[in-house]
């Protein structure tokens, strides 16, 4: 079987995703592999500077952006032990889109999500974002399923 070298987990801060990322990082130790976490800021296009006036929407990015990288920071030092081949990555987008981006770019041989996220269970097995990357994506995906969910 191929190592992987390169694997992307994407966290969301819900109890899925954390329990995917247990999965992401006993895999990276199996295989001496990096490990990208990634972060999307749920974006829609919308509010992009359309309701509010563009310096408003600015200041409220930038709180936006600083609120998420102090979540991935929290969550680092609680999650990561001490795994130093990890880097990670937040961006603003469309989750879906941006997990398939985002690991193509770092050049990632698995991608590792959970099958349900912030959002609960709104599809039977997989939720939206879940769903769309396995569909879409051309590199191997592990969606980890959380024990109590249904
Ligand atoms: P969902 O399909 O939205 O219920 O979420 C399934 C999984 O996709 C979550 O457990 C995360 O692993 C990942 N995910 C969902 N939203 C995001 C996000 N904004 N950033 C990074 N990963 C996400």
């Amino acid at each position: 079987m191929k190592d992987f070298s390169t694997i992307l987990v994407a966290v969301d801060f819900s109890d899925s995703s954390d329990n995917a990322f247990q999965m992401a990082l006993a895999l990276a130790e199996k295989f001496s592999a990096q490990l990208i976490i990634l972060h999307v800021i749920n974006e829609p296009i919308d509010l992009r500077g359309f309701y509010v006036p563009h310096i408003s929407f600015e200041k409220l990015e930038e709180e936006i952006e600083q609120g998420a990288k102090k979540l991935m920071e929290s969550f680092c030092r609680q999650h990561i032990g001490a795994f130093e081949n990890h880097e990670s990555l937040i961006v603003p987008g469309l989750p879906y889109e941006e997990i398939i981006k985002q690991a193509s770019i770092c050049g990632a041989d698995l991608i590792v999500l959970g099958t349900h996220g912030r959002a609960g269970l709104d599809h039977v097995l997989f939720g939206s974002t879940a769903e769309k990357v396995v569909r879409k994506s051309s590199l191997p995906v592990l969606t980890v399923r959380l024990e109590e969910e249904t």
